[in-house]
Formats: structure tokens, sequence, C-alpha cells
């Protein structure tokens, strides 16, 4: 039988596991990316067991190791006085849940996860390269990919759409069933600040290994340490009332500290001087969509954001990324009938990520309540034991059960 041959659409996060996972069970993978360069972009990623444990199978961990943290808890505190609500145990993640909980920068996850695919022979990753269109014959798939000015089609058995929260090959799927493109969900625009603040400018106790979770009217911050505590990442992210739109791309607009500030004076000292220490804000608006009804048409699929944008208020956008990619693979172990198994692997993940988006959604509305209702939260938080609110993340934070012989 002739070795499979799968495309992919997009080098992020999603289409860097999915190859690798592909790869290890045999599959030639054309990964085209439209980038010239994969830079270094972005900032911290919390990687919840559900994720790393893939990640290990995968051989990716050991490339990550040095330059992930595992935090010790999650603490929640009120914005207004820094009181601590809520203290969650994560050290226990291995125990409870069978792999880490980890916190990484996100351009080490994607250097580990390069690192881990030049093993691979079978796998050319190819930059500069814009999937721009596709078309399923007998045989396959043909793409047509722009390189600059010059147009080139490639050959291959299936296309996987990783191209992320803006996905082109979404839009044309979504076409060719005769359906609108998805629009963002919601009435509300979310906003996410984003810096890495030099650990010298900062006070020591926000170097302790914990990720802190800070919660104020239509407002919270996120900070936990990264790179062996030489940097803080801090996520702020502000809601407003005007419609949601988004098209920016990742790590783009430059934010206003003053801005930033004004919206922020109200709370605790500790958490205005971390913002205040932040050498430069990146801005980014908080898209997200409602589950699309199908993922998967003849040999071309979607897989990450481009299958599943969400809110990052569980923290699961990359994670859920990771499992597509390990069901992806799973889905395809045994070769023959490659539609089929693009059906099984929308069936396994479809429901689970439509439930993490949703989820995501609520989260949300949480975070970010005010008045009679954010003091109603608080108490409840203050009286929910650990072992409680661990347990309403299991669901979440297990993995799943895709079978992985194949992967290991
Ligand atoms: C503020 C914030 C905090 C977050 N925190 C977390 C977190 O803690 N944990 C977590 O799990 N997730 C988090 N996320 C979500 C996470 O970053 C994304 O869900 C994840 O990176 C999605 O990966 P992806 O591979 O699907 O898409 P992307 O990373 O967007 O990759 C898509 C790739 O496709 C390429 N591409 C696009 N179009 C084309 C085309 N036509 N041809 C070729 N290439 C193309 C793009 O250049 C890009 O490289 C966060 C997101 C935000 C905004």
């Amino acid at each position: 039988m002739p070795q499979p041959h799968a495309l992919i659409a997009g080098a992020g996060i999603g289409g860097l596991t999915a190859a690798l996972c592909l790869a290890r069970q045999g599959w030639r993978v054309s990964l085209f990316e439209q980038a010239p360069v994969l830079e270094e972009v972005g900032a911290g990623l919390q990687l919840s067991p559900n994720a790393s444990s893939i990640l290990r199978t995968i051989g990716v961990l050991p490339h990550l190791a040095k330059a992930a943290l595992q935090p010790r808890g999650l603490i929640l505190r009120r914005a207004r006085d820094a009181s601590a609500l809520l203290t969650l145990p994560l050290l226990d993640a291995e125990s409870r849940w069978g792999a880490p909980y980890l916190v990484a920068h996100r351009a080490d996850l994607q250097r580990a996860l390069l690192e881990t695919l030049a093993a691979h022979k079978d796998i050319s990753l190819m930059l500069g390269m814009e999937v721009a269109g596709f078309a399923t014959h007998g045989r396959g798939i043909r793409l047509v990919v722009k390189q600059g000015a010059v147009k080139r089609t490639f050959e291959g058995d299936c296309l996987i759409g990783a191209d992320g929260v803006h996905s082109f090959t979404r839009a044309r799927l979504l076409a060719a069933a005769g359906l609108p493109p998805a629009q963002p969900t919601g009435r509300r625009q979310r906003i996410a600040w984003r810096a890495l603040v030099p650990a010298e400018k900062v006070s020591a106790d926000l170097l302790l290994p914990r990720t802190n979770l800070w919660l104020g009217a239509d407002t919270h911050l996120v900070h936990y340490p990264l790179r062996q505590g030489k940097v803080v990442n801090v996520v702020a992210v502000v809601e407003t009332a005007s419609a949601a739109s988004a098209k920016e791309p990742f790590w783009a607009g430059s934010g206003d500290p003053a801005v930033l500030s004004r919206r922020f004076s109200n709370w605790a000292k500790p958490a205005q001087d971390l913002l205040a220490a932040a050498p430069q804000w990146r801005t980014h608006p908080l898209v997200a969509f409602p589950p699309l009804p199908f993922w998967s048409a003849a040999r071309v699929t979607l897989l990450g954001d481009a299958a599943h944008p969400m809110l990052p208020f569980l923290a699961q956008g990359a994670a859920q990324a990771i499992e597509d990619a390990a069901a992806l693979a799973s889905a395809l172990r045994k070769p023959g009938n490659i539609e089929a198994a693009f059906q099984a692997y929308q069936s396994v993940r479809l429901a689970r990520a439509s439930r993490v988006q949703a989820a995501s959604h609520k989260q949300a509305s949480l975070y970010h309540l005010k008045g009679p209702a954010a003091f109603a939260r608080d108490m409840v938080m203050r009286f929910t034991a650990p072992e409680q609110a661990l347990a309403r993340y299991d669901w979440l934070y297990q993995p799943q059960n895709y079978p992985q012989d194949h992967l290991t």
C-alpha cells in the first residue's frame, strides 16, 4: 500500500501537533504555513493535563521540560483588596489526572514541537506558502498554494485545515455547503492586554510558581511566572458593551498603558503595580464562534481554532487543538477510508470541543460579575473546598481516551 499523504494548512500549535501525530503512524505530511518565518510571537500558555498527556506521548515534553514551569496552584483573588477567594492545588495534577499542569511560553512550545518534528523525515514544513484553494477529486485533494506572486499546486490524500481563527479552509467548507461564514458570538467586546514583565521589576511573591487569577467588574487579570521565573506573563481582560468584532492578526495591536491603568484604577495596589511594570502592552480582541454544524466534508477536515475558536477563559484553545490532533490521528490509524475516518474524528471531537467553547463562554460571565452577584460568587468561592473545586475540572483535564497505542 502506498504511503498516505496528508496536506495541512497552517503550522500553529494544532498543525504542528497533527503533523507529528500522523508522521508517528507512518503518514507523509506536507505542512503549508503562510508566514515566511515561524516567529517567536505570543505569550504564556497554560497546558492542562488533557494536553500535556498527549505532548508526553508524542515525545514533545522532554523538549519543553526546561522551558516549562509547573505551578503549585491556582489562586483566585478579589480585585478590590487582593483577598484570596480559593486556592486550587495544581501540583496534584499528575496523581489526579495522570499528567502535569504546565505553563510555558507559546514560542517555547512551538520550538519543542519543531525540535521533535526535525526527527521525522516524512514531514516537510513549507513556509511562506498560503493555502488559497483546494478541490477534491477521485483519488484525493489538489491544493493551490500562493508563494508570493506564484501559484503552485500540490497533491495529497486529504486536507487538514489548521489555519486558525480566520480559517480559509473553514470559509470554503461552509460556502460549499451553502452556509454563511461563521459569525463571532456575543454582543460584548473583550480585549486581552498581554505583556511580559521582567522579573527584576516585580516583587518576589509574583515569581512564586503559581497561577494567579484576579476577578473584577467587567475585568480580570491572570499572571504567572515563565521561563524559570525570568519573566511574568500578564493577561488583563477588559470587557465593553460594543459588539464583538475581530479582524486583527494574532499578537498585533499595541495598547496605551494609560487606558489600562484607568480601567484598573480601583484595583488593589499589587495588581496596579504589576500593570505599571509592564514595558509594553499588546492588545488582542477575543473572538469566539458558536459551534459549527460540521467539521469534515469528504477528504477535508478542520482542527484547532479553525474548527472551534473559543474565549481563552478556560485556557483551552491550544489544549483542544492538541486533543484534536491526537483524535484525528487515532481515527486515521487504520489505512483505508479517509472520509469515514474524518466523520469518526468529527463525531468524537465536535461534541467535546463545543462543550468547552460553551463552558469558556460561561466562565466569562462568572469572572466579570459585579455588585451583589460578584459578592455572592465570592462568598461561594470562599466556602468551596479545594477538592470540590478540582472535581469540577475532572471532565476537562482528564486525558481523553483516543486510542493512542499507535502514537507510542
Ligand atoms: C489571550 C489569550 C490567551 C490564551 N491562553 C491560552 C492558554 O493558556 N492555553 C491554551 O490552551 N490556549 C490559550 N489560548 C488559545 C490558543 O492560543 C489558541 O487556541 C491556539 O494557539 C490555536 O492554535 P491553532 O494551531 O489552531 O491556530 P493558530 O495558532 O492561530 O495557527 C494557525 C496557523 O495557520 C496559519 N495560516 C492561516 N491561514 C493560512 C493559510 N491560508 N495558508 C497557510 N497558513 C495559514 C497562520 O499563520 C498560523 O500560523 C489563548 C488565546 C488568547 C488570545
